[in-house]
């Protein structure tokens, strides 16, 4: 079929819904690929920004979620020489693991890259380059650590120490692993080379800094009319302008992306900090999404902040250890970048582009009590929890008691208790047992005689559930926006016990019998919808055994591709996201055929608990 033919054109002419439609940008956070990734981290950026972004494609906009791998940096590196390795082959090892992951997940990517592609180094030097033209990065002479028995340069990787603001004893030249703070090298307290132990001594040496000062008045105007930000967020955020400081963008390590000026082109010693291109990733992304898609200028429908895009919106999803990242450093490289700092400046060949709509952060999960930690085994890797478990059942514990607004502990005996009592007790048992009785007595959808009060009642819950669950989810209250689609769910359950249709069993009794069925199947129907976003895999079965044909729930697709600009190929998770159900009631048809359902959910064996707790126990 043509439209399988470039995977990444979007079909024409998909909806004549204009009313409202807006461009909305999904940019969710990179994960960084020196390992594969646990349920911890996907449950505060994936899930949430896959829910988000299913909803809105349902009700109408034209969605771009992008995201991928972040590759750079110092551990990087590090866990390369560890295993023998370069830098880039362990990065393409732990790229495929995540994708393979988040497929598994069926997050809903329109691009899914890395950063190591060329598009996303030509992107970050254009970024860097206009940022120097407009005067925002500084040069800046600094200490570097050198070998004093060899002369040469030492780069962050090989420096360990104390780290002077919590004491912890190995922490690395860039970064403490226990506190989480960044750190340049001289400022740990006993510095030793990792090579051979001995006092690295420091000698000046030059760097680039952002000059994060010069925003600190465009970035709290723009804080300033920020509206329906989670109030934590926007508070750590303005709280962050009072002491800003120029920051490095440049770091003494070999992997990374070169330097885009005369003179540093060429130094195998110098790279662009790693946070710097991360985040830069988001716009990348999008530019390489779009020369994908055969418009290579599609991206700045929701970027560009003169024309097109103007009126785009961008969510960008994350745990709270990254806001500093996304509310106040890329709003500043944007802004310096479209020339709208103290300095002034022009706006680079990219043209004005958008700021945030919003920060969208969760709180952290926790397991069974403690900190998610590879180290110390306090982990679960998604991998490892598909190939025991359904993906819809790690939805619905994220979507319902996941780390939305405050730390949240996931355990063993929750997830089983949610997974039978709500999931497959409740849901389930609604789709199953009302399908089964009109496929065992009518074989078919029934026709809808006279409804009674009940009736009417019933349907108008669903019906009004459209608004309540898509305006919550609008806001980021996916928890809240869970719970009021069980409660249709529960509603539903509720009216089939009362009208107890598997009694209406004589003659003169089954039209009401045929009634009840139908009115429990159209909000069966209209629960499903209302579940889509956040059970997408369920919500496409539910749909079929409903009579439904075609996708429900569009999924995504692991492709290999080339490398836009002669890099090695790789794979990205995409999709074509165009088809599927909208975000309404849809009547269901009288006469389609209908056969008894296999159950959808799985219920769990309290056994797992005990299995999985041994397991964490190692
Ligand atoms: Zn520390």
């Amino acid at each position: 079929m043509e439209r399988w033919a470039n995977p990444f054109a979007r079909r024409r002419g998909r909806s004549l819904r204009l009313y409202l439609m807006s461009h909305v940008l999904a940019a969710v956070a990179w994960p960084y690929a020196n390992g594969p990734r646990h349920i911890g981290h996907v449950s505060g950026f994936g899930v949430p920004s896959d829910v988000f972004s299913r909803y809105m494609r349902m009700a109408g906009h034209d969605v771009l979620m992008v995201s991928g791998t972040d590759e750079h940096g110092t551990p990087i590196q590090v866990q390369a020489d560890a295993d023998g390795v370069s830098p880039r082959e362990l990065a393409d090892r732990y790229n495929r693991v995540i994708v393979e992951d988040l497929h598994g997940l069926g997050l809903s990517y329109d691009l899914f890259t890395r950063t190591t592609t060329r598009n996303h180094y030509a992107v970050v030097q254009e970024l860097f380059t206009a940022l120097e033209r407009n005067g925002y990065i500084v040069k800046r002479t600094t200490l570097g650590a050198r070998s004093p028995s060899t002369g040469r340069t030492l780069p962050d990787r090989y420096i360990e120490g104390t780290c002077p603001i919590c004491g912890y004893e190995s922490a690395r030249g860039d970064q403490c692993d226990n506190c989480g703070n960044q750190l340049d090298p001289e400022q740990l307290i006993n510095p030793r080379s990792k090579i051979n132990g001995e006092t690295p001594e420091f000698v000046e040496t030059e760097h680039f800094f952002l000059d994060l000062p010069a925003f600190a008045e465009a970035i709290g105007n723009w804080l300033d009319q920020r509206e329906n930000w989670r109030p934590n967020v926007l508070k750590f955020s303005r709280n962050l302008l009072d002491d800003l400081q120029p920051r490095a963008i440049t770091r003494d390590l070999e992997w990374g992306v070169p330097i885009p000026l005369d003179g540093w082109r060429d130094r195998g010693d110098k790279r662009i900090y790693v946070w710097f291109d991360a985040v830069i990733g988001y716009l990348s992304a999008s530019i390489e999404w779009a020369r994908r898609s055969g418009d290579p200028e599609a991206w700045r429908k929701w970027w560009s902040a003169d024309g097109l895009g103007k009126d785009a919106l961008g969510y960008y999803f994350m745990g709270k250890d990254n806001i500093v990242f996304h509310s106040v450093i890329w709003p500043a490289l944007l802004l310096g970048y479209s020339g709208e700092g103290d300095k002034g400046g022009q706006p680079g060949e990219l043209g004005r582009l958008n700021l945030p709509t919003e920060v969208v952060s969760s709180e952290y999960l926790t397991m069974e009590g403690k900190k998610f930690s590879s180290s110390r085994r306090v982990v679960i890797y998604v991998r490892d929890f598909l190939e025991r478990y359904d993906a819809d059942a790690l939805r619905y514990f994220i979507a319902a008691a996941g780390p939305e607004s405050n730390d949240t502990d996931f355990t063993w005996a929750e997830f089983v208790r949610r997974n039978n009592d709500e999931l497959v007790a409740g849901w389930g048992n609604l789709v199953n047992r009302s399908i089964s009785m009109a496929a065992k007595n009518f074989g078919a959808v029934p026709a809808m005689g006279e409804l009674t009060g009940e009736d009417e009642a019933v349907l108008a819950v669903a019906k009004a559930g459209f608004a309540t669950v898509g305006e919550l989810i609008g806001k980021h209250r996916q928890k809240a926006a869970i719970g009021e689609a069980m409660k249709v769910v529960a509603e539903a359950n509720k009216y089939l016990s009362e009208q107890a249709p598997w009694k209406l069993k004589s003659e003169e009794e089954k039209p009401r019998q045929a009634t009840v069925l139908a009115v429990a199947l159209q909000v069966v129907s209209d629960a499903n919808t209302l579940l889509t976003p956040f059970l997408p895999h369920s919500a496409q079965k539910v749909f079929e055994l409903l009579g439904g044909e075609g996708v429900h729930a569009p999924m995504p697709r692991i492709e290999e591709v080339e490398d836009l600009d002669g890099g090695p190929g790789y794979p990205v998770l995409t999709g074509d996201y165009t088809a599927g159900a909208r975000w309404e009631s849809v009547p269901l048809v009288t006469g389609t055929p209908l056969a008894t359902p296999k159950p959808v959910f799985r219920k769990l064996d309290p056994s797992v608990i005990e299995e999985e707790l041994a397991r964490l126990a190692g």
